[in-house]
């Protein structure tokens, strides 16, 4: 007789499995919550870049603006003083010559008020631009924090079932006895969260390999643990 009664053993760790497959895929489901938030907030982020861009380039145009201005204004002065100067002028030749100076300066203004006229139309195009991308920007927040609740809510689940199977794990430990536990625990960690399997059309049901008969029946007489030969895990026959 064996010191403890196998089968029973092997039905407690079935019921432990069940237990461990469920926080094995729900923990690796939380491990890549994380990164999935990540990606979201990275998506949108860049599509907030792209209204910062406009922005900035919003802010240099008006800085242009100023300098064209500036540009401007001392071409005036300039045409002015030359206007003062011309009525103190001597010769026809010195007449003539100020003329065309004046008339250069003030062509020279004339192409500066173009380009400020060029920067006031670029800027009516990039404030509307602007606004159309706040408004997508508003839309792609609430998807956003839309998506984020949902990664959120579903890990605060994971968390609370997690809480529920670690409950019921306590409860079955107990009437499995200390050696075959820790045998169990070491494949569970080496072998994807799974540990025990059952034999089905004399196939390991943990990696499909054929069980030979004489293996099946040394399960079925129940007088030690007997493990798959290729994966390893701890076999049992359903009866
Ligand atoms: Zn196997």
């Amino acid at each position: 007789m064996p010191a403890v009664d196998l089968k029973s053993q092997l039905t407690n760790l079935v019921k432990l499995q069940a237990v461990d497959s469920e926080i094995y895929s729900l923990r690796n489901e939380k491990e890549v919550k994380p990164q999935e938030i990540k990606t979201l907030e990275a998506a949108y982020e860049a599509k907030k870049q792209g209204l910062a861009e406009l922005e900035e380039k919003l802010l240099d145009l008006q800085k242009q603006r100023t300098d064209f201005e500036l540009e401007l204004a001392s071409k005036e002065e300039a045409t002015k003083k030359l206007q003062s100067q011309l009525f103190s002028l001597k010769t026809n030749k010195e007449y003539s010559t100020m003329l065309q100076q004046i008339q250069g300066s003030k062509a020279d203004a004339s192409v500066i008020e173009d380009k400020i006229l060029q920067t006031f139309e670029q800027a009516d195009k990039i404030k509307n631009e602007t606004e159309q991308e706040k408004l997508k920007l508003e839309e792609e927040e609430k998807v956003f924090l839309g998506q984020k609740k949902i990664v959120d809510d579903r890990m605060k689940e994971i968390d609370d079932r997690l809480a529920q199977l670690d409950a019921q794990r306590k409860q079955v430990i107990p009437g499995i006895d200390h050696k075959i536990l820790s045998q169990y625990e070491r494949i569970l960690s080496n072998r994807d969260g799974l540990a025990i399997v059952t034999v089905k059309d004399d196939s390991c049901k943990g990696c499909n390999m054929l069980v030979p008969p004489q293996v099946i029946n040394l399960i079925k007489m129940y007088e030690r643990i007997i493990t798959c030969e290729i994966c390893n895990r701890i076999l049992y026959v359903e009866e």
